[in-house]
């Protein structure tokens, strides 16, 4: 069968794209790798936590559980998708890679997985900007242990002792913030850091984002290349911990 859209990747991006379709009756399918909807969620730390509220945290005004100015786990999040993606009735193929795209012709594409091809006029790619994690290759063989934050789930999979943390952008500085409790934690960075409060006047920063717009800002606009330049750490946890 042919699609007019094939969305590649089901997270948040791809079950609203999917949603949108939905609404204007335009043939599509979503093709997601992982077996179940929210895992690029469920995988991450155990104590995280989103730093957007559960209001600024909804797709198309399906309201997330809870304290609509509440934080919600992470877990609440991936059940939030799946059942976003249930009650919509959004067409998606699971555990299902795509490992090649390639164009035919003028107006079609294939989407080539591991056991299929699919063929559809459009292509929306929505695999996520955080989801493969960029592992540099530092090892010398000094560091007793190693993991990388994509990895990490919690404190009891970390040696006692010292611990370094290399990186102090959120998932660093958050990682730092906890494994502070149980260890002696160093965080490296490259350059000091700012950090904003995720509440300002009993109001989520995004809300004020919202207010003066700057969460709108064009990429080349002058607030866009200020926050292209470097991601604010949101959150006072980044005060908490030892610094170099
Ligand atoms: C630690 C951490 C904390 C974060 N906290 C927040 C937060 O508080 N608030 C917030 O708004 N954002 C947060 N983010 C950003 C967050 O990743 C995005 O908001 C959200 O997950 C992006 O949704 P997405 O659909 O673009 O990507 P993802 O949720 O990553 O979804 C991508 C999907 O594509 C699929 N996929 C990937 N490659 C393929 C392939 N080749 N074939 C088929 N399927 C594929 C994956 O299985 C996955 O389901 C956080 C990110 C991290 C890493």
């Amino acid at each position: 069968m042919e699609y007019e859209v094939i969305v590649i990747g089901g997270g948040q991006a791809g079950l609203a794209m999917g949603y949108s379709l939905k609404q204007k009756n335009v043939s599509f399918i979503i093709i997601d790798e992982n077996e179940q909807t929210g895992i690029s969620w469920r995988k991450r730390y155990d104590s995280l936590r989103l730093f957007t509220p559960r209001n600024y945290s909804q797709l198309h005004g399906f309201h997330v559980r809870g304290d609509p100015k509440g934080f919600p786990d992470k877990n609440e999040m991936a059940d939030y998708l799946n059942v976003f993606r249930i009650k919509n009735d959004l067409p998606i193929v699971h555990n299902e890679k795509v490992i090649k795209l390639s164009k035919n012709g003028e107006k079609k594409f294939s989407v080539i997985t591991q056991s299929k091809t699919y063929k559809a006029k459009q292509i929306v790619v929505a695999t996520g900007a955080f989801y493969n994690p960029f592992v540099p290759n530092i090892h010398d063989g000094t560091a007793s242990f190693d993991i990388h934050a994509s990895k990490y789930r919690n404190p009891s999979q970390i040696p006692k002792g010292n611990v370094l943390i290399i990186g102090a952008g959120n998932t660093g500085v958050q990682i730092a913030a906890e494994l502070n409790k149980t260890h002696q934690v160093t965080l490296s960075q490259s350059k000091p850091m700012k950090s904003v409060p995720q509440v300002i006047a009993g109001r989520s920063l995004f809300w004020w984002l919202e207010k003066f717009r700057i969460g709108r800002a064009k990429p080349n606009s002058f607030i866009g290349k200020i926050l292209r330049e470097r991601e604010p750490l949101i959150g006072n946890d980044y005060k908490t911990v030892k610094k170099m």
